[in-house]
């Protein structure tokens, strides 16, 4: 009997012991006991072998799923590598990439793909306008018959591409996020096989196992929305430029601004746009500014953004006004005693929403009635602070009229789509949202777009607040089609602020700013961050551990589950933690661990 090592998907990071009658290759799946039920994993080269089982106490293989191994040798190889990276077990990262069917065990036919020759190159496409870059993507579709993937971090971009290339060239590939989920099984089968040449996809066409895969083109590689929302946190760029590695495939990276990473690669030379003449800085304390009812600070909107807003409106064009605070107003404070109005169930800060006349708890979501008097003190005055986007629809209405003004309150709700909103529509409008309405700015194309509070924007407490906001109104300025009619109002409490006034001199200038800065306070990319959440009762025996070998950490002073890593020594730290990642924890719970790479 031979003892085989298989990853089943897991919080920890164990590999787990079985029989079987002849040794397996790596990366097979079989059927194994597990407790009372039977799971599916993959076979894995042991790193150490279990010494505290004896044979006798494993238990045997159920079933051998595949003969040969079911992934391309690259795949198999980019899942251990981001298991490792990750800090995670192979088993969970192969269930983070892998479409739901693989990991039941469903059939798979037996393939045999030969390994693919020649090397890896990295190309850069940092083009602002999103149709010069789509353009490169397309000439290098065409050029080559080699198999490769074109990914997009938004949908509508992704159809975008799709809809720019020649009907002769299509028949050879597929639109990824057009498939049902059964479809895109069925199509993930058939790009093993080697039946499709390209996918056009995004987030979930990133894996597929496409066989001799020789090019993975990553647009707009900085955008945050490459980045998963559940854990395994990751982004993708990443993982797909180590996939491009083992692939030997070449790497198209592209974007309207490169991501720090790429920066460090690329330097500034690459620059060759700049807004400044279509850029609008105003300083909030000159601004003119309205109140609301209620509400003790004002709202900006300032001359320039009248004009502008105006002017666009008359030539028929859209306008978005954009403001990171939802509700009506930020916080209800009492006039007497000062206290905030806090959550009676949990204590967390609560907003004010007009639209139900009622105060919405930000941590625990619970609902309440605005308090007739101050629950600390009795004070009968009760007022708003930090006005909200209903706060803001009142005065576009009040300013531009009734008809044509559009809020996107993102409370939950879906952006309305581009069709609908063009539909009921025509004669355009200002829209008022979250940043989450630039994701419009694809079939909707703004002639003005007006940020209320700029300052808000980069205002959240972590390092690169800075360079979120500065993509975020960077992209405002290019996203969709002929942006360069396109005014951008920047409202600001501080305009001369270094990160905003490199908004006019373009990427190159502020990269050079932030990454200097980001050096001296050895914050990523220089010395990557890892955030780990344990149990509470587990943290100090962590901070001992982490102590001894020598780590930079500290605990959070906000969560008692909290505990912060300064490291490039991953291996290390590794071996340092693998202990907590043990299945004898799985009770007790495993930690998990969050990494900011850049
Ligand atoms: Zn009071
Ligand atoms: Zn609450």
């Amino acid at each position: 009997m031979e003892i085989v090592s298989v990853a089943v998907p897991g919080p920890w990071w164990t590999d787990l012991s079985y029989t079987h009658g002849y040794p397996l290759p790596p990366g097979i799946r079989v059927r194994i006991p597990l407790g009372a039920s039977s799971r599916v994993g993959l076979t894995a080269v042991a790193e150490e072998p279990e010494n505290s089982v004896r044979p006798d106490d494993i238990k045997e293989i159920i079933d051998v799923i595949d003969r040969l191994p079911p992934l391309p040798d690259e795949l198999w190889r980019t899942i251990c590598w981001f298991a490792k990276t990750w800090f995670i077990g192979k088993g969970m990262a192969a269930k983070a990439l892998l479409p739901v069917p693989f990991l039941a065990g469903e059939p798979l036919e037996e393939v045999c793909p030969g390994p693919r020759t020649g090397s890896s190159s990295v190309r850069y496409v940092y083009e602002p306008r999103d149709s010069d870059r789509m353009a490169v993507y397309r000439d290098i579709l065409t050029a080559s018959e080699a198999p490769l993937l074109a990914l997009f971090p938004e949908l509508s971009a992704a159809k975008k591409f799709w809809d720019m290339l020649p009907a002769p060239v299509k028949e050879e590939g597929v639109l990824w996020p057009d498939l049902s989920k059964g479809k895109q099984w069925d199509f993930w089968k058939r790009s093993r096989k080697g039946e499709i040449r390209f996918a056009v996809g995004c987030q979930t066409a990133s894996f597929i196992p496409i066989s001799g895969l020789s090019t993975i083109i990553v647009d707009e590689e900085n955008s945050g929305a490459w980045k998963t929302q559940k854990h395994p946190l990751f982004h993708h760029r990443s993982v797909l430029a180590a996939r491009a590695g083992f692939a030997k495939a070449d790497l198209v990276l592209g974007g309207r601004m490169p991501s720090a990473k790429v920066f460090l690669q690329i330097g500034r030379d690459n620059v060759r746009s700049r807004i400044r003449d279509r850029l609008i800085f105003v300083d909030m304390r000159d601004a003119s500014s309205y109140s609301s009812d209620g509400i003790k600070d004002r709202l900006p909107i300032s001359r320039p953004l009248i004009r502008e807003t105006r002017n666009s409106l008359e030539k028929g064009r859209w306008v978005f006004w954009i403001l990171d605070r939802k509700g009506y107003a930020g916080e209800i404070f009492c006039e007497d005693c000062g206290s905030p109005v806090r959550c009676p169930k949990c204590g967390g800060v609560m907003r004010w929403e007009d639209k139900t006349g009622r105060l919405r708890c930000l941590d625990c979501g619970s609902v309440e009635p605005v308090p007739e008097k101050c629950p600390t003190c009795g004070g009968p005055f009760l007022e708003g602070q930090r006005p909200g986007l209903e706060a803001l629809e009142k005065h576009a209405r009040s300013l531009f009229g009734r008809d044509g003004i559009i809020l996107f309150s993102d409370d939950g709700t879906k952006i309305p789509s581009a069709a609908s909103i063009m539909k009921n529509y025509p004669e355009a409008g200002i829209i008022l949202g979250t940043r989450k309405i630039l994701s419009l700015t694809d079939d909707i194309s703004p002639g003005t777009v007006g940020w209320i509070d700029a300052d808000a924007e980069a205002r959240v407490e972590e390092y690169d607040a800075k360079a979120r906001a500065f993509s975020l109104m960077w992209e405002s300025a290019w996203r969709g089609e002929s942006p360069d009619s396109r005014k951008i109002v920047i409202q600001s409490r501080r305009p001369e602020k270094n990160w905003q006034q490199t908004l006019g001199i373009g990427w190159g200038h502020f990269w050079e700013r932030e990454l200097q800065e980001r050096m001296e306070w050895e914050l990523p990319p220089f010395v990557p961050m890892l955030k780990i959440d344990i149990p509470a009762f587990k943290r100090k025996q962590l901070a001992e551990d982490l102590e001894q070998a020598g780590f930079d950490y500290w605990e959070s002073e906000d969560r008692s589950d909290t505990i912060w890593v300064r490291t490039k020594k991953f291996d290390a730290l590794r071996k340092t933690i693998a202990p907590y990642f043990d299945i004898k924890n799985t009770r007790s719970g495993i930690p998990r661990i969050t990494i900011k790479l850049d």
